[in-house]
């Protein structure tokens, strides 16, 4: 069974990078397989587009690297280079911001803090994005100075419920306590983080936050930030198309219509029953192919209800509201690259063909994701034609199949054909990455366009102002 193809949606530079067949193979020979590779350019660029749609888009703004989507110090450093902020969520990503060069000033806390955490942000001098009420009372018995504070809230109608953020109709008890102490809490403004894309839900939530903003206002508090949060885009695949073909092929498979292309009994999401696949599978993110650029505009510019049908944009403008916006996925998209290496190829009791490969699942995705992009082979002299395998990692454990669905590739491949995991810096190389086996994590590089060639930096080692 071959398949239809996933192509990867690459950045040229990373393109080019992979046509550099001799470039691939010294990174391997040098820094050891698997390999995580980070293009800060590739960063670079992503922070041009959402800069160029913000300045455009009428409001003030400010864009805060989320710095849980990789631990890269490449990454940080370049964000601190660039001058924009960033959005820590441990004392470790704190320390990392601060050792990146981020003044405390451009440096927000967010998500659920403990003791700690707090603590650590306070002797930093840091703004606080606080989760829930009892940061907040912790914050002003422990604060010996002010504090810069945001207040996350959730509840909005329409939104899914959320484990993070004081609820709407808590909103006025979190007030009190900004009141009360206000010369220890200094109240920026309200927050949000939405775990979608749908612009919609993002628009009413603004709605709603304006009208805190405004309550604020009633209690003589002078918030002066609207902050959205993250959720913009990644795109994966070069093909939509062929996504969607694939997509077809596979339901087809688990409904008996077709070959099977999974492995055993995974329906990746799919509630298999009546002749249909039912719901959306795990791997619908891949099916996006609007740019994180294109939904920040469409965000600045949707018309905000109750408002007289003015862009969102400018109704924070005409507020005299400064946006925050706090990217992690979208600054990172196409920024980063895994690459491993064949081991053998075998076949397995019920025919199929794996691929094993020197990495385990949880160096390129969680366990409970499944990639729909190809994992992208550069044989020296692949061998039959095209076939489908799947690829299989190092661990002895029968789940650690990198690949739980059959992947078209051109030919076998021989031991030690590099095997490149296309656009993993977001979320995919470190949330879930285990030294399981005892094997050690694999080495994180930069990589740089340079002079015409590609230059490798240890990871730790880069410095964007030594370019
Ligand atoms: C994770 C997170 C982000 C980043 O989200 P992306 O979807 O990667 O853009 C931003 N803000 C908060 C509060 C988060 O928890």
């Amino acid at each position: 069974m071959t398949p239809p193809a996933v192509p990867a949606a690459l950045h040229p530079l990373v393109a080019a990078f992979l046509g550099d067949r001799d470039a691939v193979r010294a990174a391997l020979h040098r820094f050891g397989s698997p390999l995580h590779l980070v293009f800060p350019q590739v960063f670079e660029a992503n922070l041009a587009a959402l800069r160029a749609v913000s300045d455009a888009g009428a409001a003030r703004y400010r864009i805060c690297y989320a710095h849980k989507v990789n631990n890269s110090a490449a990454f940080v450093r370049t964000a601190a280079g660039a001058g924009i902020a960033v959005d820590v969520s441990s004392v470790q990503e704190l320390r990392s911001a601060l050792a990146a060069g981020f003044p405390p000033d451009r440096i927000e806390v967010t998500g659920p803090k403990g003791g700690g955490l707090l603590r650590a942000a306070l002797a930093a001098g840091v703004t606080v994005n606080a989760d829930n009420l009892w940061e907040l009372e912790q914050l002003a018995e422990l604060a010996t100075t002010n504090v810069a504070v945001l207040l996350r809230v959730s509840g909005f109608a329409g939104s899914a419920t959320s484990r993070f953020g004081v609820d709407l109709s808590e909103v006025d008890r979190a007030f009190d306590l900004l009141v009360r102490h206000r010369e220890r809490l200094r109240f920026l403004g309200v927050a949000f983080h939405l775990d979608t894309a749908a612009t919609a839900e993002r628009v009413l939530a603004v709605g709603d936050c304006l009208d805190l903003i405004e309550r604020a206002y009633a209690r003589d508090l002078a918030p002066t930030v609207l902050d959205v949060g993250g959720g913009l885009r990644q795109v994966f695949t070069a093909d939509a198309a062929n996504y969607d073909a694939y997509d077809a092929a596979l339901r087809a498979g688990l409904l008996g219509h077709g070959e099977a292309m999974h492995w055993g009994a995974n329906t990746f999401g799919y509630h298999v029953a009546d002749g249909i696949a039912h719901g959306s599978p795990v791997f619908h993110k891949y099916a996006n192919t609007e740019p994180a650029a294109a939904i920040l505009a469409e965000l600045l510019t949707a018309p905000l209800p109750g408002h007289g049908g003015r862009a969102l944009g400018t109704v924070l403008a005409d507020n005299l509201l400064e946006m925050w916006l706090e990217p992690g996925k979208a600054l990172v998209d196409q920024a980063g690259i895994t690459v491993a290496q064949v081991e053998f190829v075998k076949r397995a009791g019920n025919g199929a063909r794996l691929v094993h490969l020197d990495l385990s699942r949880d160096t390129v995705t969680a366990a409970d994701q499944e990639v729909l992009i190809d994992p992208i082979v550069l044989a020296e002299r692949p061998e039959s034609g095209a076939v489908g395998v799947y690829f299989a990692g190092h661990l002895c454990l029968e789940r650690d199949l990198i690949t739980q669905r059959v992947v078209r590739i051109a030919g076998l491949p021989a031991p030690g054909d590099p095997v490149v995991f296309a656009n993993t810096a977001a979320y995919h190389t470190d949330l879930s990455a285990a030294q399981a086996g005892m094997h050690p994590l694999p080495a994180k590089v930069a990589v740089l366009h340079h002079d015409g060639g590609f230059v490798l930096c240890p990871d730790g080692d880069y410095r964007p102002e030594a370019r």
